[in-house]
């Protein structure tokens, strides 16, 4: 009998190391938002991970509760109840929406549906940071556009990057940590300079903060165009980043491989009930959301009347570009009890939060010399 210590290609004191793909050795992990650290008698806030400061709407508990009575049972794994409400809501029949474990599941079933090996896919830098490492792990290759004056897409020169190995199109709209939306003209005539059979995803994680009347209109532009993918989430505006649940829009080719390429029962039955639950609070959602939008003007003019450029935002957050003094910054806000998001060398992302972190916010960035 051959044990496996035996094989003649083994050396005892020096174990090869388990093969993994390559396209893993460059690949950036994520990192969540650092928590808010303990501190003395003041509190502490997390405002590093772009979320709702607000308690999940009204209902909403109570429904996730009751769901989770029944989790010895598989959640409906195409999660048709949800999809019902969405497909109503938005207009578009019910085959053209794909549910995943939060946006950036849906994403990553977008990429493996699109790439593989050496195809490209082409996206505005700096934004969400997910995206490299989500194209990353396909083993597909990431063409990273700079950013254009005001922290803009530079969607001329997003065009010019499509090549014939272009599979994908990320658009990131308001930009993930900017602000800035992209134009609806300006994607529309986008649109049309892309190959008709490379697909265009429109991010709108935060659509619900936007109040430029001309930043993108994703639906409209699915509705015309068979490669326009909207990517949805139910993690920032309806508050529900813990319970992983979020959706594209497409075309029925693509949805069905959205749904093929989705891990099985990967929504829960807690996230189905507490999304449908908060669908039904629109008035509730509308008004919490006014309020950041509020407090996201409060601070912006704060920033800029004490000397700060502060790119325009329609999201739940504002960006100072500190440059190599961002990680120095990100430092003074910690030690006074205020986590924000670093990108080191860049500058700092900072969450519209409750507003009595909005205003420790100022006062930092006031005291800053
Ligand atoms: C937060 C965010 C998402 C969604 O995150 P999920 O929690 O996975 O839904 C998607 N895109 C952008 C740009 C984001 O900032």
């Amino acid at each position: 009998m051959t044990r496996f210590t035996d094989r003649p290609d083994s050396t005892p004191d020096a174990p090869r190391p388990v093969q993994l793909r390559s396209a893993l050795d460059e690949l950036p992990s994520y990192r969540p938002g650092r928590p808010a650290p303990a501190s003395g008698e003041r509190p502490a806030f997390k405002v590093s991970s772009n979320e709702n400061p607000y308690p999940p709407l009204p209902g909403v508990v109570e429904a996730a509760v009751s769901a989770a009575a029944e989790m010895n049972r598989y959640p409906d794994m195409f999660a048709s109840g949800l999809v019902a409400v969405l497909a109503d809501r938005l207009g578009v029949p019910p085959e053209h929406l794909a549910t995943g474990t939060g946006s950036v599941g849906v994403l990553q079933q977008i990429v493996q549906a699109t790439t593989g090996e050496g195809d490209e896919v082409v996206y505005a830098w700096r934004s969400f940071e997910a995206y490299p490492i989500v194209v990353g792990i396909s083993g597909a290759r990431s063409v990273r556009v700079p950013l254009a004056p005001g922290a803009r897409h530079d969607l001329d020169a997003m065009a010019a990057a499509v090549t014939d190995r272009t599979r994908l199109v990320l658009v990131c709209s308001p930009n993930n940590p900017t602000g800035p939306v992209v134009g609806h003209d300006e994607l529309a005539a986008f649109v049309r300079r892309v190959p008709e059979d490379v697909l265009v995803v429109v991010d709108e994680a935060y659509r619900e903060f936007v109040r430029d009347p001309d930043g993108a209109d994703g639906l409209a532009l699915y509705r015309e165009h068979p490669n326009v993918c909207v990517l949805r989430t139910f993690s920032k505006a309806y508050g529900l980043a813990g319970l992983r649940v979020g959706y594209a829009v497409a075309h029925e080719r693509v949805a069905d491989a959205l749904r093929k390429t989705a891990v099985p029962f990967g929504v829960s039955g807690v996230a189905q009930r507490a999304a449908v639950e908060s669908l039904a609070h629109e008035d509730a959602l509308l008004e919490r959301v006014e309020a950041l939008v509020a407090e996201r003007t409060r601070v912006r003019e704060a920033l800029l009347s004490q000397g700060w450029d502060v790119p325009v935002t329609h999201a739940n957050f504002v960006w100072l570009a500190l440059g190599e003094r961002t990680t120095d910054f990100a430092a003074h806000c910690e030690a006074h009890g205020l986590v924000v998001r670093p990108f080191a060398g860049e500058g700092c992302r900072v969450t519209i939060g409750e507003q009595e972190a909005n205003d420790r916010f100022i006062q930092l960035a006031s005291d800053w010399p």
